[in-house]
């Protein structure tokens, strides 16, 4: 295969290992009041001088039965919860053991300490959420149709309700997704976002006069935050576009048989 290389941690965010008998690295924030991770396209660096001719993969379109037990490992919880991703706005309320199908949804909360829940990605955007006093999490998966129905809001209006949270106090990170550089439409997808009210000349760019108009669709759910009640600075943002970096799975870049990114997140213990 190709050398493969992890791109360069933002600032405020690290490369850390998960786990000790299959380690897992994953890109976290080093502010975020939850232990979570984004994973890449690769489970780790291997040891050793040849470390660029080795690799093991992880994401791969059909492998999510195993990465789930393998994110539960390197976790060290009980159950990661995860979704049948279908680009609407239902968000899924965790409160039992895993079922043997994922329920349909495109977001998760739930406040059962050591609970993760887990979203995937390949270009769309994953958020994960947090309370830092009753230890609750979220996660949400939004694409264009998923934040043209405003699936991130949702989000963080329901995990507010269920950690008993004023939006205010909730925190959010935004993962690897494609970025505006990448993410060209046609102009019927900025129409439907005119059409379902957004202010979509804030997130639209035209590169040149006559091309096609591109979205930052992670600004569109960043102002979805925002609007539900949680402060600027209360959202992180790891910055790296999926398309433009080789180490994260991309539709754009592969098409249809490409993988997934994981993005996990794990329920705490409430402050007394
Ligand atoms: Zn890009």
């Amino acid at each position: 295969m190709t050398p493969f290389r992890f791109p360069d941690p933002p600032d405020g965010f690290r490369w850390r290992t998960f786990g000790s008998g299959e380690p897992l690295e994953a890109l976290t924030s080093t502010r975020f009041p939850a232990l979570h991770g984004f994973t890449c396209r690769i489970r780790n660096r291997p040891p050793g001088p040849h470390r660029e001719h080795w690799a093991s993969h992880l994401g791969s379109r059909d492998g999510s039965a195993a990465d789930l037990g393998l994110l539960e490992r390197a976790a060290g919880v009980q159950a990661v919860h995860a979704l049948r991703q279908v680009h609407g706005n239902d968000v899924h309320v965790v409160r039992g053991a895993r079922p043997a199908d994922p329920p349909c949804g495109d977001a998760l909360v739930t406040r059962i300490p050591r609970t993760a829940v887990a979203i995937k990605a390949a270009d769309c955007v994953p958020v994960l959420l947090a309370d830092p006093v009753s230890g609750a999490v979220g996660g949400a998966h939004a694409g264009w149709r998923g934040t043209l129905v405003r699936v991130v809001e949702a989000a963080a209006g329901a995990l507010a309700a269920e950690a008993g949270a004023p939006p205010s106090r909730l925190r959010a990170v935004i993962g690897p997704a494609i970025r505006a550089c990448c993410f060209e439409v046609g102009p019927e997808v900025v129409s439907a976002f005119r059409e379902r009210g957004h202010d979509v000349e804030r997130f639209t760019l035209r590169p040149r006069a006559a091309g096609r108009p591109h979205l930052d669709l992670v600004l569109a759910n960043r102002l979805q935050l925002l609007a539900a009640g949680l402060p600027e600075p209360a959202i992180e943002d790891t910055a790296l576009c999926t398309r433009c970096q080789p180490a994260f799975h991309s539709y754009r870049r592969e098409g249809p048989g490409v993988g997934r990114n994981w993005s996990v997140v794990v329920a705490g213990e409430p402050i007394a």
